[in-house]
């Protein structure tokens, strides 16, 4: 099969519920519409579903035709938008000002539910499958919530699973790779507390910007020369303020804000430790008082290499295995869903949906641009590919 026939003649259908989806974006823990219409199509199903997991999210079940493999798979959607203003343009463009599903989570939605219908109608697996929808994907530690409020224990699993869309990756291709392929993102800031003063007499100040600028070139180190050159880190200082605007005063304080990314939590603490290390040693030596506030907030994301063999095998049965990249290169971004890969064996995987020749298409658009949009036509892919790990994970005959 490239795609399962009877989800390709759904296509319309599902990218209606997209562009419904698309068309009422909402924020973190705000997904009332979405949780709304999935919960309607589940309804409609006739499928056991619980609702208010992390707010807004929803948390389904499908039995196969047998269940005596006592096995069972998590699929998981993400479903908020993002603060942006559209510009696409487009008839289904956002009617919620400055919300967007600009990150596509309208379409991981939508293949979810197209995955669902399918496999509640065919339910051609011996086992569960339970649907995870889950909110506040965009800084909102949605996965984290649901986990905290029980997810597993409630609806345990082998494994989990899902996918992102990828514009810069061609329609029909499917990448991934064993261990981390997205990265932490962890916050930090710094403030430097000096003594303020007249410029021209220095003498008498702790001067904070001079201090500051000595924390960003020490920074810069970590990745150097702390962290071993087999690992991967970044260290990036994003924003540095000081001073009233006078041209003739130093100011008491400073301010340093920025981000790490690493793809292993082990690299990720010792990090931490240099960075307060430096900074603790800087204040020292220059009698200043120095606060730091390093903040953990999405872990990497780590595929697990039965969860990826899994989802090649699944992945190949939909695009082909000519078209799976299996050892596909990592990416600095983050996303929550490694919070899942911590409780449970798995695989993330990015779904092709940009347009070769047409980089100015809204689906080769970067993720998160006001200009980008999800590809209906990947819709199938999406659908099928998560059926397909069902189907190939629990297959009916052994
Ligand atoms: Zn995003
Ligand atoms: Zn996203």
């Amino acid at each position: 099969m490239p795609v399962i026939n009877s989800i390709a003649d759904r296509k319309d259908e599902i990218a209606a519920w997209r562009q419904e989806l698309h068309r009422n974006a909402q924020t973190k823990y705000e997904e009332v519409y979405a949780g709304d219409l999935i919960a309607k199509k589940l309804e409609e199903w006739g499928i056991p579903h619980t609702r208010g997991f992390a707010k807004t999210g929803i948390v389904a079940t499908i039995e196969g035709q047998k269940t005596d493999s006592g096995k069972a798979i998590a699929l998981r959607a993400d479903m908020d938008a993002l603060d942006i203003q559209e510009r696409t343009g487009l008839p289904y463009a956002s009617c919620n000002e400055g919300k967007m599903h600009a990150c596509g989570h309208d379409g991981h939605m939508a293949s979810l539910l197209g995955a669902t219908k399918y496999l509640n109608e065919t339910k051609n697996f011996n086992g569960k499958v339970h649907l995870i929808f889950q909110p506040a994907e965009e800084g909102g530690s949605g996965a984290d919530k649901m986990i905290e409020e029980g997810l597993f224990k409630k609806f345990p699993c082998n494994y989990v699973f899902g996918f992102h869309n990828w514009p810069t990756l061609p329609v029909g291709t499917i990448n991934m790779r064993v261990g981390g392929i997205m990265a932490s993102v962890d916050e930090f800031e710094i403030i430097v507390k000096g003594k303020g003063g007249h410029a021209a007499m220095p003498e008498n100040t702790i001067d904070p910007i001079v201090i500051a600028s000595q924390i960003v070139i020490a920074l810069q180190t970590i990745v150097s020369r702390t962290v071993s050159p087999i690992d991967t880190a970044v260290v990036s200082v994003t924003n540095m303020n000081a001073g009233t605007g006078a041209f003739n005063v130093i100011p008491g304080s400073a301010r340093l804000h920025g981000t790490v990314r690493t793809f292993s939590n082990d690299v990720r603490h010792k990090i931490k430790e240099r960075m307060e290390s430096i900074v603790g040693n800087i204040s020292k030596a220059f009698d200043s008082t120095i606060e730091i506030d390093y903040i953990f907030q999405t872990e990497p994301t780590v595929n697990t290499a039965d969860g990826i063999a899994i989802a090649a095998k699944a992945a190949a049965l939909v695009v082909g295995e000519k078209n799976v990249d299996t050892n596909c290169l990592p990416t600095m971004g983050g996303e929550d869903f490694g919070a899942f890969l911590i409780e449970k064996p798995g695989a993330f995987v990015f779904i092709g949906q940009g347009v070769a020749n047409d980089p100015h298409c809204h689906s080769s658009m970067g993720l998160h641009h006001p200009n980008y949009d999800f590809n209906d036509e990947i819709l199938p892919i999406g659908s099928s590919y998560f059926a397909a790990l069902a189907e190939t994970y629990m297959p009916l005959e052994t």
